[in-house]
């Protein structure tokens, strides 16, 4: 799942990393200066989720002034649930695989909770359980191959070679005004790259928000540089498991725009704004909010 390619491979040594030296990135827009304009948060006293700040699914942000501001709790539907149950095999198998523990698929749908998941079991287990053996094999196949190279190396070093990852690390971002309870999809710390994973729906370019966003999280609570970041793209078609994965370089103008979204984010919040409604034609018609703008 946050495994490169060969291709993203050279993407990366060849283009990204190159890039991300010769041009690098602005002190003030480093997470550490957090404390700083552009980064310090205007309204100190509201703190927003990670995706509040970085999802432009709403043109205008009236779902950010629904929920934090009228308490209206938005319909989940079934893109939402098979999200959730997509992106909870990811981190449960990957986690189980990092601390060596055995957890089978069965025993795992055992502890879903299903009144907090909106969808059948019928209709979701079959692409998690897809999901999960694709997860066992990428990581069985990786181990063996790293332990045959290196035959000195002990379980844990070679667990570590094959999956080198932080999941759903828990991070505070409250000094760049967002929420103190922040879970990192994936941070490969021998690449430093941040992973973020979207399941369904075609890439957008304001995606690129969120795996930023962590980026200047991580910056700011851990003071070390990230300048790669990665959306990978999860979608069942057919039956099948289809990955895509977009690997960048987490710019000045990524970094510009995100402040702008929080900021904004933030005053609609603290000011109580409500930004009214786009045009009906550019509203999803899967919005959570859609009944109660046009009920
Ligand atoms: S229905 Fe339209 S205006 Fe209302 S929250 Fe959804 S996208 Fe925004």
């Amino acid at each position: 799942m946050y495994f490169l390619s060969d291709l993203e491979h050279k993407l990366l040594i060849n283009k990204l990393l190159p890039t991300a030296r010769e041009v690098g990135v602005s002190s003030e827009l480093r997470g550490w200066n957090w404390h700083t304009p552009p980064l310090k948060p205007f309204y100190e006293n509201v703190k927003l989720p990670m995706y509040t700040v970085c999802s432009k699914y709403c043109p205008t942000g009236r779902d950010v002034y629904l929920s934090f501001v009228e308490g209206v709790r938005g319909a989940l539907n079934f893109k939402i649930a098979l999200g959730k149950i997509l992106h909870g095999v990811v981190s449960d198998y990957l986690q189980a695989f990092i601390q060596h523990r055995n957890l089978s698929f069965d025993s795992w749908v055992e502890k879903i909770r299903w009144s907090e998941i909106p969808a059948k079991p019928e209709d979701v287990l079959p692409p998690a359980r897809k999901v999960w053996n694709y997860l066992a094999k990428l990581c069985e196949a990786r181990y063996v191959e790293i332990e045959a190279r290196q035959p000195y190396a002990s379980e844990q070093d070679l667990i570590a070679s094959t999956v080198p990852f932080l999941i759903e690390h828990k991070i505070s971002g409250e000094l760049l005004g967002l929420s103190g309870l922040l879970s990192i999809d994936c941070y490969d710390y021998l690449h430093a790259i941040m992973f973020d994973l979207k399941v369904g729906g075609e890439p957008k370019e304001w995606h690129r928000l969120a795996p930023v966003g962590y980026a200047l999280v991580f910056e700011s609570v851990h003071e070390v540089p990230i300048d790669i970041c990665c959306i990978v793209y999860l979608n069942m078609i057919d039956d099948r498991i289809v990955l895509k994965k977009d690997l960048f370089f987490a710019s000045d103008e990524l970094r510009n725009w995100w402040i702008e979204e929080r900021d904004r984010k933030l005053e609609i919040v603290a000011e109580g704004r409500d930004p009214g409604k786009p045009s009906r034609s550019e509203c999803p018609n899967d919005c959570m909010y859609y009944d109660v703008c046009y009920g």
